[in-house]
C-alpha cells in the first residue's frame, strides 16, 4: 500500500515505538523507508546527555563544562564559548548515532530499503520538507518526543507536522 515511508527520530522512546511502527509497515509493503533527524542545538536535553555518556560519544568533560584550560586554533576558549562549542560537537555525535543506530533498528525489522538523513533546521520544517522532496506517502512520528511536559498530548514537532504535511501522518503512542 505505501511505497515511500518517512519516520522522524529524535532519540526518544516515543521515536523508538514510531520507527518500529514504521519498519513493520516498510517491511509488509517492500516500501522504502527514509529516516530523519533534525540535530539539536544549544542545552542538550538530560535523556540525550546520558545516551552521549553512555554510547561514549564524547569525553566526559565535554558535558561538564570541565577543564577549561584548552585553546581553539591557538584561541584560549572563553567557558561559556568552549562549552557552546562543545554542545555543538555534542549534537553532532548524536545525530549521527541517532540516524544510524535507527537505520540498524530498521534494518533488523526486515525493511531493504532504508535510508538515513541527518537535517539542521526547524525540525517540524525539515520533516515536511523532507517528506515533499521524497514524495513519501506517509510520515511516522511519535505523538511525544524528548520533552517531559505531561500535561501535553502532543508535541509541538509532531502537531506541526500534521498540520503542513502533505500526505497521511501517523503519530505513535
Ligand atoms: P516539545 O518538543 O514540543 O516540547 P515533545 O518533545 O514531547 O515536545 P515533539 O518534539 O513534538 O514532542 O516530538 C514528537 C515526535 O516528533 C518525536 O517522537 C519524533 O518522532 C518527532 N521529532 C521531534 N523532534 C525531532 C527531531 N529533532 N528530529 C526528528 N524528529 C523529531
Ligand atoms: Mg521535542
Amino acid at each position: 500500500m505505501f511505497q515511500v515511508i518517512l519516520v522522524a527520530v529524535d532519540g526518544s522512546r516515543h521515536a523508538e515505538r514510531a520507527l518500529e511502527l514504521a519498519a513493520r509497515l516498510a517491511a509488509r509493503d517492500e516500501a522504502r523507508l527514509v529516516v530523519v533527524h533534525v540535530q539539536g542545538h544549544g542545552a542538550v536535553p538530560e535523556s540525550l546527555r546520558h545516551m552521549a555518556e553512555v554510547e561514549h560519544l564524547v569525553e566526559p568533560d565535554v558535558l561538564t563544562g570541565a577543564g577549561i584550560a584548552s585553546m581553539s586554533r591557538g584561541v584560549p576558549l572563553t567557558r561559556e564559548g568552549k562549552s557552546a562549542a562543545h554542545r555543538e560537537q555534542v549534537h553532532r555525535a548524536l545525530a549521527a548515532h541517532i540516524t544510524e543506530g535507527a537505520v540498524t533498528a530498521a534494518r533488523r525489522h526486515g525493511v531493504a530499503q532504508v535510508e538515513g538523513v541527518t537535517e539542521d533546521g526547524p525540525p517540524a520544517q525539515c520533516i515536511v520538507e523532507r517528506a515533499r522532496a521524497e514524495s513519501a506517502d506517509l510520515v511516522v512520528m511519535g505523538t511525544r518526543g524528548l520533552s517531559d511536559l505531561t500535561g501535553l498530548l502532543m508535541g509541538s514537532v509532531s502537531h506541526q507536522v500534521c498540520q503542513l504535511a502533505e500526505c497521511p501522518c501517523l503519530t505513535v503512542k
